[in-house]
């Protein structure tokens, strides 16, 4: 019995490399691990062309990896040493890699002579996966069959594509830390300072994080990572279930917008904090209605690290100024077109005029530019019954259909959800761990959902914790972290008591 290492690497960036925790990096401790189960002759690693090894070790480099290539060079790697009968597949960002996990997969994967062994319901980073030698061929032909990025779940995702063909065997963890959606990872600034703060409680084991994470939500809140800016007060159409209107006027008769100089410098503060963000247009208003669109989408797209989030009526594009700017950002823009109903009445009665041309501007980005035009309805008592009609009629035209969570924000608008989707039990709010919302002016509510009725009925925000131009963005992030450890600690400051978005999640 034999077993050989896979050490996936093939996009790994400076924060896999750097020293972790005031010690060897995440590659070198995996690697470290790696040449321990396996010896140093039994390990690979799979490092893109450009990327530097690390001494000694047997690289297979190439410009660009797919999920075929990652096995068909397992295969290859396999079939060099004919009595291995287990693979360990590895990520070399993961520093928290955990031997003695990776050894109880080990025995399981063996007792029962399976293709596949993994883990499931510890945070990422924790457990190796295994494969069984003789299935390598078998995957790579069928991961050659589906376009599937290299990222942390691609094996998975490769064997789900035929999940009944192959003998499988799961270890579980104690607790269900899924949907913490932690990852102590060395992949991104915001996943490495987790992973810092996690070690630094000494945590060293899956186990060990399993007992402490349900208790420490604060690890869960280190940089933003999803960004709501309002770079435009009107729009086309005054929505029936927007709570805009009723905050600033008719924004049909609206026309103010954040200048691009602004938004760019605010581009720039986003990037010294947070390095990777994904950033959405337009928190209110319509972003078609900003006349420097295309430099707005610039400013976001000149930073490699950062992704476009475009929320539209599909109202009022200039010809050819969506697909120029879909052109330019490739698999980083992405465009929610807000439609909400294919009937006309219905279409109507929740938007608005202009129903043709928001269909036809959806219709025509989600053929251009496949898996990257999201359709959207919100869900709601109103559109309950042409619901499914929506759906099917839109998955024939884009893979990507949004049926989305209606939101009352926190009692302020008519109560019209069909389905309580709230958990039983109540946790720190997801978008106070990672999101920022930034008004036109560059003030920042503490959440986009907090909203309050002021005089006269007109709504307006519970808190503005400051400005991002006159405070900075760090100063500004600091402050909702006061609300953020208020919800740790089971307080719920007003309104956040009366709302329900506090489960979902944007990144
Ligand atoms: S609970 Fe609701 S109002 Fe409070 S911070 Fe979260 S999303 Fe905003």
């Amino acid at each position: 019995m034999q077993t050989i290492a896979i050490i996936n690497a093939s996009s790994i960036n400076e924060y896999a490399l750097e020293p972790f925790a005031g010690g060897p990096g995440s590659l070198d401790r995996v690697r470290s691990l790696a040449d321990r189960l396996a010896g140093p002759d039994g390990v690979l690693i799979l490092m893109g062309a450009g990327q530097a090894g690390p001494e000694g070790a047997r690289v297979a480099r190439r410009d660009a990896w797919t999920m075929k290539a990652v096995l068909e060079e397992a295969s290859a790697f396999a079939s060099e040493h004919p009595g291995a009968d287990a693979v360990l597949y590895l990520q070399a960002d993961a520093p928290f890699t955990d031997p003695a996990l990776a050894e109880r997969l080990l025995a399981l994967h063996r007792r029962y002579r399976a293709e596949y062994t993994y883990a499931d319901g510890w945070p990422a980073g924790f457990a190796p996966e295994l494969l069984s030698p003789r299935a390598l061929p078998n995957l790579a032909e069928l991961a050659s069959r589906h376009d599937l990025p290299v990222d942390r779940d691609a094996l998975f995702a490769v064997i789900q594509k035929d999940i009944n063909s192959y003998d499988i065997e799961t270890e579980l963890s104690p607790v269900d830390l899924r949907g913490l959606r932690f990852s102590p990872t060395c992949d991104t600034r915001r996943n490495k300072l987790a992973a810092e703060r996690l070690w630094n409680l000494g945590v060293r084991s899956a186990d060990e994080a399993s007992r402490l994470l349900p208790d420490r939500p604060e690890l869960l809140r280190t940089l933003p990572a999803f960004m709501w800016v309002q770079v435009a007060a009107g729009c086309p159409q005054a929505c029936s279930y927007c709570p805009w209107p009723a905050m600033a006027g008719d924004p049909r008769r609206a026309d103010g917008h954040m200048p691009a100089a602004r938004f760019r410098s605010l581009m720039s503060q986003a990037e010294s904090l947070c390095d990777d963000l994904v950033v959405d247009l337009s928190l209110w208003g319509e972003p078609s209605m900003h006349p420097e669109f295309e430099e707005l989408a610039e400013a976001v797209l000149v930073r490699p690290r950062f992704s476009l989030i475009v929320e539209t009526s599909g109202l009022g594009w200039a010809p050819g100024l969506a697909e120029r700017v879909s052109a330019r950002g490739g698999e980083r823009v992405n465009w929610i077109v807000s439609l909400d109903a294919a009937d006309e009445a219905v279409y109507r009665a929740l938007r608005g005029e202009g129903r043709e041309e928001a269909e036809a501007f959806a219709a025509r980005m989600a053929a251009a530019f496949p898996g990257r035009v999201h359709v959207q309805a919100v869900r709601m008592k109103d559109n309950e019954a042409g619901l499914e009609g929506f759906y099917r009629s839109w998955k024939k035209r884009s893979d990507k259909v949004i049926i989305q969570k209606y939101d009352d924000f926190a009692g302020c608008l008519p109560d019209r959800r069909v389905a309580d989707l709230a958990p039983l039990e109540r946790y720190p709010c997801r978008h106070l761990a990672r999101d920022l919302a930034v008004l036109l002016d560059g003030s920042v509510p503490a959440c986009k959902h907090c909203l309050t009725p002021g005089a006269g009925g007109r709504l307006g925000y519970a808190r503005i914790l400051g400005n991002v131009f006159d405070d900075g963005l760090p100063t500004v992030w600091e402050r909702a972290g006061e609300w953020y450890l208020r919800h740790a600690a089971g307080d719920y400051p007003e309104p956040c008591g009366r709302c329900d978005e506090y489960h979902t999640f944007n990144a």
